[in-house]
């Protein structure tokens, strides 16, 4: 199939001119490597009109949603699809306000997608971060913090960020993890799923790190108000700023969805041409997600 490439918005609404367009790309991203009948297992179908797959033996008629992040998208697949445009071509994204009021859809009906759109866009923790590492932890939400470092208003959420730096100091690739506090039981899974443990990594004194010493390469040095964690705490100013543009404020069981969102924009600002194609392809192979399970979603 021919992959959409690009972040020229005129092309793109070309490209995808109706739902017809839209169905017809899902439809070959989810069949690219044949049919298998959901219900029977059978590999002998047809296409039929619609862009569905019809099975030989058992008859059942597959749409090229179902099974999908687009199962039961009620809205239309072509406002569907700009809106994961919007989300991964742009550089910062709008809010679920913003969306619905450019795609004459409920707010809630565009928050329910996005986050969808946000489940696809979870890390695979397939390629963890091996060189130069900086680690922090910081606070988001409640009362704007004037000062850096730990901080125990409840209100707030509390998360570290891994931030792999060029050799010029340029932020390469950035994971962020909400956690309950600052123990060592709390930040290690950061770097059990996303740190190498060839990786060199520099983090502030605090003891939490201690136990994790037994393991991965870490030195320890002051945080002198950010300084020695520059680029690490531009990256967190500039979560902070996409995350004040959101009218409604982020509930704290919701955060890791929004941090997941402006991680895989970072560390795909390197290929944007595909970003959009890719997420798609991600939403396909993704399981569905029904809204009771989004609101069950309590991680943190
Ligand atoms: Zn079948």
């Amino acid at each position: 199939m021919e992959k959409y490439k690009g972040e020229n918005i005129i092309d793109f609404m070309k490209v995808f001119k109706d739902d017809e367009s839209c169905k017809s790309y899902l439809a070959k991203l989810k069949w690219s490597e044949g049919f298998t009948c959901p219900k029977c297992g059978s590999k002998r179908g047809c296409l039929k009109s619609g862009h569905c797959y019809e099975c030989y033996q058992c008859h059942h008629v597959e749409s090229s949603t179902s099974g999908t992040l687009f199962h039961k998208v009620k809205f239309g697949l072509r406002k569907a699809f700009c809106i994961v445009y919007e989300m991964t071509a742009s550089t910062k994204s709008l809010s679920s306000v913003q969306m619905g009021k450019r795609y004459g859809i409920r707010q809630a009906t565009a928050w329910f997608f996005m986050q969808k759109v946000r489940e696809a866009m979870k890390s695979s923790q397939k390629y963890p971060l091996k060189e130069l590492i900086h680690v922090d932890e910081f606070v988001v939400g409640g009362q704007e913090e004037g000062k850096q470092g730990r901080s125990y208003d409840t209100k707030k959420s509390k998360a570290i960020i891994a931030v792999e730096l060029s050799e010029k100091e340029k932020v390469k690739r950035v994971y962020i993890q909400a956690i309950e506090d600052y123990s060592a039981k709390s930040i290690t899974p950061l770097f059990e799923q996303h740190i190498s443990t060839e990786a060199n990594i520099l983090t502030d004194k605090w003891k939490g790190y201690l136990p994790l010493t037994k393991r991965y390469h870490i030195e320890q040095k002051a945080s002198k108000g950010g300084k020695n964690f520059k680029t690490l705490h531009i990256v967190v100013h500039q979560l902070k700023s996409w995350l004040r543009t959101i009218p409604v404020a982020v509930d704290k069981k919701h955060i890791q969805k929004y941090f997941d969102e402006f991680c895989y924009r970072i560390n795909r600002s390197q290929s944007k041409e595909n970003i959009f194609h890719k997420t798609i392809e991600r939403m396909v192979n993704a399981q569905p997600l029904f809204h009771f399970q989004i609101i069950q979603k309590i991680k943190v």
